[in-house]
C-alpha cells in the first residue's frame, strides 16, 4: 500500500516540539551553532524521543526532559520557518494528513525575550504557507499556546499576537505546558473571551492529568469548542453529558497518555475511550508530537484496532469528527461530505 492509498485524514493536536524529525532538528542545531550536550547523533535522537518501553514520571518531566531542548533549537525564525514546513509536508508524505493544526508556544522560543515575537509567528506561518504550496492538497493551521507556567500578563501578550496574525494563518489558541501551581484556569477567562470575541478557535488541555475540578470548570464557564485530552471526564457522567451536549470535542493522543504515566494501561485507556464512545463524546485520534512518541495517526489507529479498543467504522467516525472539529475556515470536502455527494 502506497502512502496515497491510505484515507485522507487530518490531525489537530500535534505540538511542534515534539513533531520535528530529530535529523532535521540535529541539522537546524548545528547550522544555528547550538551546543548540544551529546556528539553524537543516536544520543541525540534518543534524548528527543521515546521508545516504547520507556516512560515519563508525568507531565512535567517530560516538559523538563524533553522540550526544553526542542524548544531551544526551534528559537529562531529560520528554525521554526524550517520545522514548521517540514511537519506538514511529513504528515501528508507519511500519513495523508490533509488538514492539519499545528501548536507551539512562541514565548518558549524567543530565547526569554532575545528574538521578537512577531518574527517568530510570521516565520512559522511562512513556513506553513511554503509548505501548503508544496502540497496543495494540505490545508493546515496553526494554533498559539498560552502557557501554565506564565503569568495571565505574559499570556495576553502571546493572545493578542494570536489575534495580530489570525488573518494570516493563526487559527486558534490553546492552553499548554505542565501543572504549576500558581496557574489558574479562572484568571485567564477574560482573555478566553477576547480570543473568541476575535473569532479564534479555542481549545485547552484539560482533564489531562486528573484534575476533575479545572475540567468542570472549563465545560461549564470557558466552554471551548475543543479540549486536549479531557480524560478526568470519564469518572465524571454529568459532566460527559454536558461535553457532549455542547458539541465539544476531545483530542485523545493514547500513545502520549501511556508514556507520561497519566494511563498506567492498555485497559484503562479502552474502558476511558469506551466510556467516551458509550455517552456520544466526540473524539478525535492525535499524536500530541508524532516524532517524539514515534507514532502517527495511522499508528494511533492500527495500535486501537489491534487491542480492541475501537472498531474500523468508529475510527472513521473519529476522523470525520476531526475534519469537523477543525478551526481553519473554508476547509476542503470533508470525507462524509464527498461519500453523500458521490465523488471521489
Ligand atoms: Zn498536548
Amino acid at each position: 500500500m502506497t502512502q496515497r492509498t491510505i484515507t485522507p485524514r487530518a490531525e489537530l493536536h500535534t505540538h511542534l516540539g515534539a513533531a520535528v524529525d530529530p535529523v532535521i532538528m540535529w541539522t537546524i542545531a548545528h547550522r544555528q551553532g547550538i551546543r548540544l550536550p551529546v556528539k553524537d547523533y543516536w544520543a541525540f535522537e534518543d534524548m528527543i524521543t521515546m521508545s516504547s518501553n520507556e516512560k515519563n514520571k508525568g507531565v512535567y518531566e517530560m516538559d523538563r526532559d524533553y522540550y526544553h531542548l526542542t524548544e531551544l533549537i526551534q528559537s529562531s525564525p529560520e528554525a521554526i520557518e524550517e520545522a514548521v514546513h517540514s511537519v506538514i509536508g511529513g504528515g501528508y508524505r507519511k500519513c495523508n494528513l490533509v488538514l492539519q493544526e499545528l501548536r507551539f508556544s512562541p514565548m518558549k522560543r524567543n530565547r526569554t525575550g532575545e528574538r521578537d515575537l512577531d518574527f517568530i509567528i510570521l516565520a512559522a506561518l511562512w513556513g506553513m504557507r511554503r509548505a501548503m504550496v508544496e502540497y496543495p492538497q494540505v490545508t493546515a493551521g496553526l494554533l498559539i499556546c498560552l502557557d501554565r507556567t506564565f503569568t495571565p500578563a505574559q499570556n495576553a501578550i502571546t493572545l493578542e499576537k494570536a489575534i495580530r496574525y489570525h488573518a494570516d494563518g493563526i487559527v486558534g489558541i490553546d492552553v499548554a505546558g505542565p501543572d504549576h501551581h500558581a496557574f489558574s484556569m479562572a484568571a485567564h477567562a477574560p482573555l478566553f473571551a477576547r480570543a473568541r470575541e476575535a473569532g479564534l478557535g479555542l481549545t485547552v488541555h484539560a482533564g489531562e492529568t486528573g484534575n476533575l475540578e479545572e475540567l468542570q470548570y472549563v465545560v461549564r464557564t470557558v466552554r471551548p469548542q475543543r479540549i486536549g485530552h479531557g480524560l478526568a471526564a470519564a469518572r465524571d457522567k454529568k459532566l460527559l453529558k454536558e461535553i457532549a451536549k455542547q458539541g465539544i470535542t476531545l483530542e485523545l493522543c493514547p500513545t502520549s497518555n501511556l508514556r507520561n504515566n497519566i494511563l498506567k494501561s492498555v485497559d484503562e485507556l479502552r474502558t476511558i475511550i469506551r466510556t467516551f464512545l458509550d455517552n456520544s463524546v466526540r473524539i478525535t485520534i492525535n499524536t500530541d508530537g508524532p516524532e517524539m512518541y514515534r507514532t502517527s495517526v495511522v499508528k494511533e489507529e492500527e495500535f486501537l484496532l489491534a487491542e480492541g479498543i475501537m472498531t474500523r467504522q468508529e475510527i472513521e467516525q473519529c476522523t470525520n469528527w476531526a475534519f469537523e472539529g477543525t478551526f481553519i475556515p473554508r476547509l476542503p470536502v470533508t470525507p462524509r461530505a464527498r461519500a453523500k455527494r458521490g465523488s471521489r
